[in-house]
């Protein structure tokens, strides 16, 4: 088995890149990638302790786009690491961030909350700094009891300490990867918060903008969700895919490999994203 998505401290997981192969061996994983958000640079340290395992490491990332149906996640496997067209807009991805952190963190002490920009650097290590960090430091702090009630009550989008920042257009983002010799994946589809008419109608237009899978089993999806979105994957000719969203402390109901225990993402929809990769220019 393997697993397609997980975030380390790069971004807002807690656990360093060099964890999540050592967590995936242990649960018996043969592959997992990792999947920080605008970012790349934890995936030579993870992939080098994969190779000492014995575990193949899938460099990728997972970038915010927006879609004509809202935002959308898209995951990027197998881009170049050190270069290429995706990699110049990661570092402008990061930029865009790190200014609406700085803007959240103003909102933040309008808002009378006690979070800092400072802190809020602490508490991600000083790169990658997200929205988790801030509820971590809510929670820490007692004004609200889980990270799931300080997105609920604050950062949600919609909720008065949500800021917004720049996104890729999701044909944009699509053109990127692919150029970077990369396959890009839907995640989460259900967090698009569409009918199943117009999910289907999603999904399609997704695929012909070059679109290669869907993340259908998905570690906080049940049974019959992951069923449904693996029927919706075949029928538009994309790769079933699936991972468990791990983020350590900041997800703490989600394992690598097992999701919340009842996750398994076969080995061979790792060679099927593989069959998808773009023929070299
Ligand atoms: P950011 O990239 O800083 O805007 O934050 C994105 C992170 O926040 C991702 O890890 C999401 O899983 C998490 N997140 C976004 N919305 C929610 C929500 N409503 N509840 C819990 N976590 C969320
Ligand atoms: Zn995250
Ligand atoms: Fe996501
Ligand atoms: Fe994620």
């Amino acid at each position: 088995m393997i697993d397609l998505h997980t975030h380390s401290n790069r971004s807002d997981g807690s656990d360093p890149p060099e964890r999540i192969p050592e967590l995936a061996h242990a649960v018996g994983c043969t592959a997992v990638a990792l999947t920080d958000h605008d970012r790349l640079d934890g995936v030579q340290a993870a992939r080098c302790r994969g190779g000492e395992l014995g575990i193949e490491l899938v460099g990728g990332c997972e970038v915010s786009c927006d879609t004509a149906y809202g935002t959308l996640h898209l995951l990027a496997y197998f881009v170049e690491e050190d270069g290429g067209p995706l990699h110049t807009a990661l570092e402008r991805l990061q930029q865009w961030r790190s200014e609406r952190n700085a803007r959240l963190a103003a909102r933040l002490a309008q808002l009378g909350l006690p979070v800092t920009l400072e802190e809020m650097e602490a508490e991600a290590g000083g790169v990658g700094v997200g929205r988790p960090h801030v509820a971590a430091i809510l929670v820490r702090k007692g004004v609200v009891s889980s990270i799931q009630e300080a997105f609920e009550e604050w950062l949600a989008d919609g909720r008065p300490a949500h800021v917004e920042r720049p996104r890729l257009g999701l044909v944009e983002a699509v053109r990127l990867v692919r150029a970077s010799g990369g396959v890009p994946v839907v995640a989460h589809p259900l967090s698009l918060r569409l009918e199943p008419s117009r999910l289907d109608e999603a999904v399609q237009e997704m695929a012909e903008e070059g679109v290669a899978g869907l993340e259908a089993v998905y570690g906080r999806y049940p049974p019959a969700e992951r069923a449904m979105l693996s029927a919706l994957a075949r029928r538009h000719d994309l790769v079933v895919t699936g991972g468990s969203d791990y983020h350590g402390t900041y997800k703490p109901d989600l394992q690598v490999g097992i999701g919340r225990g009842d996750l398994t993402v076969p080995a061979e929809v790792l060679s099927d994203l593989d069959a998808r990769r773009p023929a070299r220019a």
